[in-house]
């Protein structure tokens, strides 16, 4: 049996890991140039490693997987050294947040960083160059599947008895095309997280990162909106994300290397209802948006209090960013950003205030567009011959419970049973 396994990040190395030394034939099509340059995706930034049942997924993969998943990368470092933490773990702190009507995420996280990613990446392909019955072939954009009557023709050339697409994120524009060639495959889609990135001194947040280093907190606004704390990097950089067609911002730490300032996203859920069916069309034309204003492969930044009454920022003051200058300008947020979000967002960084006093300090710095896309939720049931594993399927979104499906998968191939409901 010969299988195509597209993309090669955290849900294919699950994948691979099922199937490797065994009878059947892996071809994997990955786009990056090799594997130094795979893709943006948290197995080349930050690589914080997350157990928890209350994120990473639409999917319950059982902690003790979980632990699995996290032991089989950590054992991929040269030198077994981590950062971990639990959130939450404290009573005091789960009581002072859910007194000011926030809703604490509790989950134990286990941090690469960055810098020994590299080598983890590096490591773990190396292992799987060793099996005989893989295949790696980079600088392979898959752009075109279709599915013929005894299995998947890729780019119009190759014939697979079975592909397994696991493009995550980025890979939206193959996933764009293939449901639109394949309605049925599509279980729903409405949701998209749009907010900023928040950047402030260590100092005023050093007992939370000393506490427990990933916060996570949920937050009704006054608007309706859910709005919640994402990937926390204490000591951490602001980065750009290059999406091909737009820019957006993100986060990361290092092992190694410090700063002196602690960043994360602030986001606001929106789930949108007919006719609407077209959330990663949305985050994109908010990000594009944005771009038009800071000028191409670049962010907006503004300071707190700006942010908060609607004006250009021109100057900073005591908070430096940790991005690198030629990538953000300093402008004006609200400009791109529908008031509703703008709003929630200041509802929750005032009201997180009342728990840190510092977060809202006027000179705080705030980067947009920060956005996460929900795939839309992929039905593995609708064919025999294409499944879909990992973030671009709508059931992860983290690379504990993306390498978990891929490996979930394998388990379902190896039983030959292809009509999987996960
Ligand atoms: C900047 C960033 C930081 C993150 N940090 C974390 C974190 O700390 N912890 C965490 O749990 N999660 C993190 N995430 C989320 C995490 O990266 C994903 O949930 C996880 O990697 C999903 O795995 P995946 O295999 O589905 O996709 P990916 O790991 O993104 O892999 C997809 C691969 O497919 C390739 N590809 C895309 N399109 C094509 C195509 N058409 N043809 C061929 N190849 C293609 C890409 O180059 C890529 O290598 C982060 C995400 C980002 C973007």
């Amino acid at each position: 049996m010969k299988i195509a396994v597209i993309g090669f990040g955290a849900a294919a190395i699950g994948l691979l890991e099922k199937l490797r030394d065994n009878s059947y034939q892996v071809d994997v099509f990955e786009k990056s140039s090799d594997i130094y340059s795979s893709s943006i995706s948290g197995i080349r930034a930050d690589g914080k490693l997350f157990v928890s049942n209350e994120m990473g997924g639409e999917i319950y993969i059982d902690p003790l997987v979980q632990h699995r998943f996290v032991d089989y990368y950590i054992n991929f470092t040269d030198k077994k050294e981590v950062e971990t933490g639990k959130s939450f773990a404290s009573a005091l702190y789960y009581q002072k947040f859910y007194e000011k009507g926030f809703l604490p995420v509790s989950s134990e996280f286990f941090h690469i960083g960055t810098d020994q990613l590299k080598e983890v990446l590096f490591n773990i392909y190396e292992h799987f160059k060793r099996s005989s019955n893989i295949r790696f072939h980079f600088n392979t954009e898959v752009t075109h599947l279709e599915v013929v009557s005894d299995g998947v023709l890729i780019n119009d050339e190759q014939k697979f008895d079975l592909a397994v697409v696991a493009v995550g994120r980025s890979g939206h524009k193959l996933i764009n095309k293939t449901i639109s060639q394949y309605p049925e495959l599509i279980l729903n889609n409405t949701r998209v997280d749009l907010g900023i990135r928040y950047e402030l001194p260590n100092h005023i947040v050093d007992d939370l990162n000393r506490e427990m280093y990933e916060f996570k907190v949920k937050y009704k606004s006054r608007t309706g909106y859910m709005v919640r704390t994402f990937c926390n990097n204490p000591s951490g950089f602001v980065v750009t994300e290059n999406y091909g067609d737009f820019t957006t911002v993100n986060g990361h730490a290092k092992m190694r290397e410090k700063s002196s300032n602690t960043n994360f996203a602030i986001l606001a859920s929106l789930v949108l209802t007919e006719p609407f069916n077209d959330p990663i069309g949305y985050g994109s034309y908010i990000a594009k948006l944005a771009n038009l204003l800071a000028g191409s492969g670049k962010v907006i930044l503004q300071t707190y209090s700006h942010f908060k009454e609607s004006k250009r920022t021109k100057n900073l003051y005591r908070v430096l960013p940790t991005l690198e200058a030629d990538k953000y300008i300093l402008g004006d947020i609200n400009l791109a950003f529908p008031r509703r979000i703008i709003e929630s967002i200041i509802d929750f960084i005032e009201n997180l205030n009342t728990v840190i006093p510092g977060v809202a300090n006027n000179d705080n710095l705030v980067y947009a567009p920060e956005i996460k896309f929900y795939s839309n939720r992929l039905n593995n049931r609708a064919s025999e011959r294409l499944k879909f594993i990992g973030d671009c399927s709508g059931a992860t979104r983290s690379i504990i419970y993306a390498t978990a499906h891929g490996y979930l998968l394998g388990e379902c191939i190896l039983n030959n049973s292809y009509n999987i409901d996960i």
